[in-house]
């Protein structure tokens, strides 16, 4: 398979980077999540309740974003080590360098990206 010349050395360090500051996030979600069971405990009134759901499933949702993207660049990571790294997983090509400096974690192709993503909107809109 023809590869392409890629620095991976500095792939890795970018991905590297993009990991630690990613879980930085992460577990600074964590404090604003779980505070609530050491620093306040006295309860708060019901109308700060529904506030502090809120808050909460906001937080939820952001962390499993940034999980998602923690375990694409952890695959990134592994593909490197792996020396498949710049290969798209679908269809084996290589994918461009550009687009690598772009999204470091990319691991499909541009047209398998975007069958992917239109794939997942596949699914039905409820209100249709
Ligand atoms: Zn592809």
């Amino acid at each position: 398979m023809a590869q392409q010349e890629l620095d991976l050395a500095q792939f890795r360090r970018r991905l590297e980077e993009m990991r630690a500051s990613t879980q930085d996030e992460i577990d600074g979600l964590q404090i604003a999540n779980e505070n609530q069971d050491t620093s306040y405990g006295v309860k708060n009134h019901p109308a700060e309740d529904a506030t502090e759901v809120f808050d909460r499933e906001r937080s939820l949702a952001i962390r499993a974003a940034l999980e998602r993207e923690l375990e694409q660049m952890d695959r990134a990571l592994e593909r490197i080590e792996a020396g498949t790294y710049g290969v798209c997983e679908v269809g084996g090509e290589p994918i461009p360098a550009e687009r690598l400096e772009a999204r470091p974690a990319a691991t499909l192709c541009i047209q398998h990206q975007r069958e992917r993503d239109e794939f997942a909107r596949d699914v039905p809109d409820p209100w249709v």
